[in-house]
């Protein structure tokens, strides 16, 4: 449908008035509850030169207070910066000079972070969210329930145009270079909405799901799958600020979700639990994974071990995120991402120009068509043109096709490794490393090596208990794998670097590597 992010709210809260729409340690909130605190939001935002288009910046983890500043600043015609809550220094200040956000909703415990590069950005105005529910004001940061009473009328209504307004900024993760900014259209973020919606109808029970809402809602995995589908369906949101192992199995007893989209190490967290099958996590309907690839290994003994069935999916910050998951009303193929969502047109084309379709089987780089696709990145024109070209998404992911429509991602262009000639895709490494029963995580990057260019080096996380010397690894992948492809330095950790979402940061272990 052509409505606007908070005309989505607002049908649902015509439909859903009295349903609870989070639930947060205890504490529940109605959708009539949700849309009197969006309104007041939007309100207090409009009375000071709120001009619409004006960014919003969200560096908070997952809480009510969330919700309630994104859906008042779309209401009030503002645009959302997401801003991950672990960022300090440059990182920050980039994503909120690049944004310009004047305003900044921002967990207490963070100020100083911010203060820290506050000079050289132009926010004028600092609402703090404290989780403990003390508020207090003082000069500049005014304190989020002060900010909501301070609320006199209903907010004025703002005309968007859903095809052409900017409702969220999203700034990739970063794990391949500088962070930029996708454009995330209103009319993007509700048709990914209704994409993902429409293709698990068969399992999606309206006015009546609970989602459990652990991977951050400042990533566009946790805003689309979590918050606004939630939102879109009338269901209830249980959120929960962090990933604590024993926290999150022991909500999974006590509320019964339904949905739980995660991220693979959250699903492998859950597998190495020893008392994993205890939880009911069999009752949730949906276990949607995405973000980063799911090795085949880890899907098997997750499932075996808790009875829960594990949708593999994929998507992008640039595409609102979702374009593809393995249905839930057809074939599952473990290792594929599955077929694309509707709506949603793809190809496979050639990795040196991009311009000619490869046929089945064979290797090319992804590209995407569809209403969930962004309008381009925020002040980079060149950035735009090389992603956008004639309304096709280039994903910069290598993948194949198989002959029912499955892709199977194989590596991003930018981490694949190239030794002596040989093209080598880490994944296809990491997979049989998977399977080894010592190793509960392991990552492989290419380092540089004087003879070949570049040489294969794992990093590997052991189970806790278990042993394996390099020399043990590496004689296993040389039964395993072609010769070519056999790491030659293997590095043992207690935990590898990762994203606040939880994905593997290649490039820092590339880095250390050098
Ligand atoms: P940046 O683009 O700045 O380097 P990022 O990759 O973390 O950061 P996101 O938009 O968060 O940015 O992630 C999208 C990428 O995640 C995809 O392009 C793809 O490489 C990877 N990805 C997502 N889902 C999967 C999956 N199921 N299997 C493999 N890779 C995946």
């Amino acid at each position: 449908p052509n409505i606007s992010v908070p005309d989505m709210l607002q049908r649902t809260i015509a439909n859903y008035a009295d349903h609870k729409a989070i639930h947060f340690y205890g504490k529940e909130f109605s959708y009539q509850e949700l849309g009197a605190q969006t309104g007041a939001f939007a309100s207090v935002l409009q009375e000071d030169q709120f001009v619409k288009g004006d960014r919003v910046a969200i560096m908070l983890p997952n809480c009510p207070q969330y919700v309630i500043s994104y859906y008042g600043t779309l209401l009030a015609g503002g645009t959302v910066t997401q801003v991950n809550p672990m960022l300090v220094g440059k990182e920050l200040e980039h994503i909120l000079t690049d944004s310009g956000a004047e305003t900044i909703v921002i967990y207490e415990p963070l100020l100083p972070v911010l203060n820290q590069i506050l000079d050289h950005t132009s926010v004028k105005r600092i609402i703090k969210v404290n989780l403990e529910g003390r508020d207090t004001d003082d000069g500049l940061v005014v304190g989020f329930t002060q900010f909501l009473k301070s609320a006199t009328k209903l907010p004025e209504p703002v005309a968007i145009d859903p095809q052409e307004d900017v409702a969220v900024l999203q700034y990739t993760g970063g794990t391949t270079g500088r962070s930029k900014g996708a454009m995330l259209t209103h009319r993007n973020v509700i048709a990914n909405v209704v994409q993902v919606y429409e293709y698990f109808k068969d399992v999606i029970e309206p006015g009546k799901d609970r989602y459990l809402t652990v991977i951050p809602l400042f990533h566009v995995f946790g805003m689309t799958s979590c918050m606004n589908l939630s939102i879109y369906s009338g269901s209830m949101s249980i959120m929960l600020p962090r990933f604590d192992l024993e926290e999150v199995l022991q909500t999974i007893k006590n509320l019964q979700p339904t949905s739980f989209p995660g991220v693979p190490t959250m699903y492998v967290g859950i597998t190495n639990h020893p008392k994993a099958e205890q939880y009911g996590i069999d009752s949730i309907r949906l276990c949607n994974s995405g973000s980063a690839p799911m090795p085949g290994e880890l899907l098997r003994s997750f499932e075996k071990k808790t009875g829960a069935k594990i949708l593999e999916g994929y998507g992008l910050s640039e595409s609102s995120p979702v374009t593809h998951c393995n249905p839930s009303f057809s074939t599952r193929k473990p290792g594929s991402i599955g077929i694309g969502i509707p709506s949603t047109e793809y190809k496979i084309v050639d990795l040196a120009e991009g311009t000619e379709e490869v046929p089945v089987g064979e290797l090319g780089e992804v590209i995407i068509k569809g209403p969930q696709v962004m309008k381009g990145y925020w002040n980079m024109p060149q950035e735009t043109e090389n992603a956008l070209r004639d309304g096709w998404l280039y994903t910069g992911d290598i993948a194949r096709v198989d002959e029912d429509g499955y892709v199977y991602i194989i590596d991003r262009k930018k981490d694949l490794i190239i030794a002596g000639g040989f093209n080598i895709y880490p994944r296809d490494v990491e997979e049989v490393i998977y399977e080894h029963p010592a190793v509960m995580e392991a990552v492989v990057v290419g380092i540089p090596d004087a003879y070949r260019g570049e040489t294969v080096k794992a990093v590997v996380v052991l189970k806790e208990g278990a042993s394996c010397t390099q020399e043990e690894l590496i004689a296993y992948c040389r039964e395993n794998m072609a010769a070519y492809k056999v790491p030659r330095v293997v590095e043992f950790r207690d935990e590898l670097p990762k994203t606040n979402v939880g994905k593997i940061l290649r490039r820092a272990i590339r880095e250390e590597s050098m």
